[in-house]
């Protein structure tokens, strides 16, 4: 099992020609609703990826909170551990462009008010394989998630996802297994921008790194020497949104399956290479059956 302690959003998304300018009032030519938060992209990835998932935070009790409750238990998530706070939801306000930029506010709403896991949902970590974390949760609580496995001797290996980029404080890092971070976050994290010299720096903060390079691949490291460059499948790309959050629910499966890391960032960016070519976060997740008809075609 993998557990997910992480945000939930519901993404507010318009289509417009040019975005607005202050104080300027526009017609947009289209608007959707769709669940996201990185938590739950991650959560949907890795029930799609075909493990039994359960997720940790909390929805607001607005109009919002049954939708992002729906669309993790229709992808087979367990929700149990989803609460219910007085107040918004999380929102991720997007204004798409023509030409595809985007700007993007995002309100935290209850996923601001989640504290570290007790009771049931630290019972959950400890039993899980892999615990997968993000930053859109207080820094505090994704502290303490990430202490739980270690305070509870369970073999849980803890994989973060440092996203949004912000100094990670020194109790997270040594706290965790393995970081998963884009080529910008991981730059950001050691001051270096060549990401080879960063996924070295990386190793001397945790024992094993990935770092994502979008249609470029992906970088391995583990502090006992391994070294591994992943090339992305080639695919045509028609929206890399989520990309990387199915990239890092695929990969915790493939882990929590046993996978060597060869075999882990192939599974994984099978799933990511199948989800950049569809539009929309969880929208665009790929099944396990379709991961595997993608692998064994390779
Ligand atoms: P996002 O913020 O859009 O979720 P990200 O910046 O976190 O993505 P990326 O490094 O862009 O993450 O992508 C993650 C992985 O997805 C890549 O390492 C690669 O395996 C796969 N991927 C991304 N873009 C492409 C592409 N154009 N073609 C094939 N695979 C891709």
């Amino acid at each position: 099992m993998i557990s997910v302690f992480g945000s939930a959003n519901m993404d507010l998304v318009a289509y417009v020609a040019q975005a607005p300018k202050p104080g300027e009032t526009i017609t947009g030519r289209e608007f959707r609703t769709i669940p996201g938060g990185k938590g739950a992209n991650q959560a949907i990835a890795a029930a799609r990826a075909g493990a039994d998932v359960a997720f940790l935070g909390a929805v607001g009790d607005d109009a919002f909170g049954p939708g992002l409750r729906a669309a993790l238990a229709e992808a087979g998530v367990d929700t149990a551990g989803l609460r219910v706070v007085s107040g918004p939801s999380g929102v991720a306000h997007i204004v798409v462009q023509d030409g595809g930029d985007n700007s993007i506010i995002v309100v935290p709403g209850a996923n601001g008010v989640v504290t570290g896991p007790a009771g049931r949902d630290a019972e959950v970590i400890a039993r899980s394989g892999a615990l997968l974390l993000q930053l859109e949760l207080p820094m505090d609580a994704v502290v303490a998630a990430a202490q739980v496995p270690r305070a509870a001797m369970s073999r849980a290996e803890v994989i973060l996802t440092p996203a949004p980029a912000v100094p990670l404080p020194a109790e997270l890092l040594e706290a965790v297994d393995l970081i998963v971070p884009n080529e910008h976050e991981a730059a950001a994290l050691t001051g270096r921008d060549d990401p080879r010299d960063a996924l070295e720096a990386l190793l001397d903060l945790v024992p094993e790194a990935v770092v994502t390079l979008g249609a470029r691949g992906v970088l391995y490291g583990s502090r006992d020497g391994a070294r591994l460059h992943e090339a992305a499948v080639p695919v045509r790309a028609v929206d890399t949104t989520a990309a990387g959050d199915t990239f890092a629910g695929a990969l915790a499966v493939a882990r929590t399956e046993g996978a060597d890391p060869a075999r882990a960032l192939r599974f994984a960016s099978a799933a990511a290479a199948l989800s950049v070519q569809r539009e929309g976060a969880s929208t665009s997740m790929p099944h396990r059956h379709e991961i595997d008809r993608l692998l064994e075609g390779l």
